[in-house]
């Protein structure tokens, strides 16, 4: 029931189906983003990042906190949402806690837009403003290395290390924004966090494909058309661009075939439709 993609050195795994279900792992950094689905396989990721509480993104945390335990961890995962939803969302699972009679625990942490939380050393998740009619978020992940200053590149080793000892910063830090998720929001977030054209791979939202669906129509309930996307063609300068949350409007098999006709080769290339390969939505 998975679908499987590559981009870049990233394997992009899970189900998206926009309004019925999202939950889309990255194996390689052991994390999921949104938690609309609960297989086997994800109740082992020990962060998962909540776009927002609409039950298509939340609807299955229950069940996958319940599949920790089978995975013999003991420790509740890290769940990164907006700030706003925390009360709730705590509250809810204290509710389900009950009716169970088994803890369905989260480390939860709360964000505004603007902030960064270290998941590692070396990798940060910030928070992104969308825009969606409940409290929702963006979310890029920013790999960050200490790197040698460029003015030192051509020196050999024992001069570099007596220049550290002699207490000269030699190195730098370099950011670079490896991984966007930017789900159930108007086009617009990428006019005001232009950052997401930026990233190596970009996971967004692109609900509705066509005319089956008028542009005023996916605005009012906030989501992006294609006809958004291909107006700002020439700005997107991701490696890869994941394109999910797709209607069920269409058949997961014309999906590729629009994409063919509509979009500039030059995107078109870049893209790539987070759909089944066998044709059928699932479930
Ligand atoms: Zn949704
Ligand atoms: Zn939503």
């Amino acid at each position: 029931m998975l679908t499987t993609v590559t981009a870049g050195p990233y394997t992009v795994r899970g189900v998206s189906v926009g309004g019925v279900y999202t939950s889309i792992a990255i194996p390689e950094l052991g994390l999921l983003f949104d938690a609309g689905i609960s297989p086997r396989s994800f109740g082992g990721l020990d962060t998962i990042l909540l776009s927002h509480g609409h039950a298509d993104h939340i609807g299955a945390l229950p069940a996958l906190l319940g599949i920790r335990g089978l995975h013999g961890k003991s420790r509740p995962p890290r769940v990164v949402m907006p700030a706003e939803i925390v009360d709730d969302l705590t509250g809810a699972l204290a509710l389900l806690t009950k009716l169970q009679r088994w803890p369905l625990e989260i480390e939860a942490i709360g964000m505004n837009p603007g902030d960064e939380f270290a998941l590692r050393p070396d990798l940060h998740v910030r928070a992104i403003r969308t825009f969606h009619p409940v409290p929702s978020l963006a979310y890029l992940l920013i790999r960050r290395v200490a790197k040698l200053r460029p003015e030192l590149h051509g020196l050999a080793g024992p001069e570099i290390a007596a220049r550290r000892r002699a207490g000269d910063d030699i190195t730098e830090i370099d950011e670079r924004i490896e991984i966007a998720y930017a789900t159930d929001t108007l086009v617009s977030v990428l006019d005001h966090s232009p950052e997401l054209l930026r990233a190596r791979v970009l996971i967004m939202e692109c609900t509705f494909l066509d005319d089956r669906k008028s542009l005023e129509a996916a605005r009012a309930g906030c989501h992006i058309h294609l006809d958004e996307v291909i107006e700002r063609a020439e700005r997107f300068e991701n490696e890869h661009i994941v394109m999910m949350h797709t209607s069920q409007l269409y058949r997961t098999d014309e999906v590729a075939a629009i994409l063919d006709r509509r979009v500039p080769p030059g995107l078109r290339k870049r893209i790539i439709p987070f759909v089944p390969a066998d044709g059928h939505w699932p479930g």
